[in-house]
């Protein structure tokens, strides 16, 4: 079965000589008989890649799009190196693990695990940082069920309808049962919601710091305190996991007040994506425990390092170093204080974009950018055009803004979601509004379908 469509007549790409240097005809889907030449073939690829969208009016990503010269050279210079490879490249490992303690001295892990000695490791995303957390969730629940001579063959995981998409596959692929909680009254999971869904067979609540529908942060204090008097009424005690894919490198900066992290008791692991805000380009993320007791043993397997061994816990062997060594520039570089400024003026310009939207009147805003930089908005009352008609329009600007239906519990609701990230500034900001302003105008039929270029 093939996932995309071709047309087969295409198959081969003919190449003007004039333009291809000699090419030809290269096959699309066939390994080609002979060799290009290394220029050629570059051309031919990055021609290709010309089609792809541009990056800066991308406003769907969460992820890094812009990164320094210096952090590319890092990068470029890293490229062959394998993380698995702690023998062979024993700096990259003890970069690995100071990004693991200053992560964990930044999420407020408690000593001694805060200092030098945290427990968490790199992935490729959130998304293989959420397979490893839910399967320690699973081992802990079933070693106690175990232990306790009870039935642990049905486990369930409780965590809102607006989970990332990850959360329902590390259900799916580890076969426990996915506790999606419609949304009732609020855009996310709310305390009582979590506490109610859960019962012996739960192995953790997910709370997510930062949804990824419109950017607001679930109650992580509220849903921990909630689970403290299910534990009081009930005996049973449920862990918390923060997926703060995107909030683990925001909240720290712009909330310091909120407590979201290791300083709930409840909270046993937290992952984020180094390569959302943590400003790194795709292919890093983090997931970090509370303490070893929080990791099971037998999910720990050990690699060669200077005659020695190394824990690991992964789902890959080989992996990149690469993106590691470029956190860990991105950290020394920006410091604290270069992370709250970079994060201060997202969240900025995120609410001046969300003012702007408010102000053509037609849209509600479900987020304004007050916690994660994005905004997500609907059409007040319905028109002769939707959402959907708006995210084509804005398109044609080169803008790409995704339009999408909310979760179970509020179903019917469409929006479209803008994302801000380092590299998006006000005049890119104010382009957009003027955008959104005509497509909004051509769209209701007020102006004519093609706007005159002039100033
Ligand atoms: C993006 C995201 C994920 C998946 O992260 P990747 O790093 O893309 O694998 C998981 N959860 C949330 C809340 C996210 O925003």
């Amino acid at each position: 079965m093939s996932l995309h469509k071709h047309h087969v007549q295409h198959d081969a790409m003919v190449l003007d000589p004039a333009f291809d240097g000699g090419v030809g005809a290269i096959p699309k889907h066939r390994l080609p008989r002979t060799t290009q030449e290394a220029g050629a073939a570059m051309r031919f690829v990055r021609d290709e890649l010309m089609l792809d969208g541009n990056a800066r009016q991308n406003l769907a990503t969460f992820v890094t799009t812009w990164m320094e010269p210096e952090a590319q050279a890092l990068i470029q210079m890293s490229l062959e190196k394998n993380i698995i490879d702690k023998d062979e490249y024993p700096q990259s490992a003890e970069i690995e693990r100071r990004c693991v303690n200053i992560l964990a001295n930044l999420w407020n892990a408690p000593a001694p695990t805060g200092g030098t000695d945290a427990v968490g490791c790199s992935t490729t995303g959130s998304s293989e940082a959420a397979m490893l957390a839910g399967m320690a969730m699973k081992w802990r629940w079933r070693a106690r069920r175990e232990a306790a001579g009870q039935d642990a063959t049905r486990p369930n995981i409780v965590m809102g309808a607006n989970v990332q998409v990850c959360w329902e596959k590390f259900a799916r692929y580890w076969d426990v049962e996915a506790r999606l909680i419609p949304l009732d009254g609020a855009t996310h999971l709310t305390a009582a919601q979590a506490a109610a869904a859960c019962d012996e067979n739960t192995i953790g609540v997910v709370a997510v710091l930062g949804s990824t529908f419109d950017g607001s942060y679930e109650p992580v204090a509220g849903i921990a305190a909630a689970l403290d008097r299910l534990q009081l009424d009930t005996g049973l005690d449920v862990p918390v996991h923060v997926d703060a894919a995107s909030g683990g490198f925001i909240a720290p900066f712009l909330d310091p007040e909120l407590p979201w992290d290791f300083r709930l008791e409840r909270v046993q692991s937290i992952n984020s994506s180094g390569h959302k805000y943590g400003l790194v380009y795709p292919g890093v993320g983090w997931v970090l425990w509370r303490g070893a007791d929080s990791l099971p043993a037998d999910l720990i397997f050990s690699v060669d390092y200077l005659g020695g061994s190394m824990p690991t816990f992964a789902l890959n062997f080989s992996r990149p170093a690469a993106q590691v060594i470029a956190q860990y520039y991105v950290l020394v570089r920006y410091g604290f204080a270069g992370y709250r400024r970079i994060q201060q003026r997202s969240r900025d310009i995120a609410l001046y974009i969300a003012d702007g939207v408010g102000k053509l009147g037609l849209f509600t805003l479900f987020s304004r950018g007050e916690e994660l930089p994005v905004l997500a908005f609907s059409l007040t009352t319905p028109d002769t055009w939707s959402v959907y008609d708006l995210s084509h329009e804005l398109r044609s600007f080169g803008w790409i803004v995704p339009a999408y239906p909310m979760p179970e519990g509020m179903a019917g609701v469409d929006v479209l979601r803008v994302v801000v990230r380092n590299g998006f500034t006000y005049d890119l900001a104010e382009a957009f509004l003027a955008d959104l302003a005509k497509s909004v105008e051509r769209l209701s039929g007020k102006a004519p379908a093609r706007v005159a270029f002039h100033h």
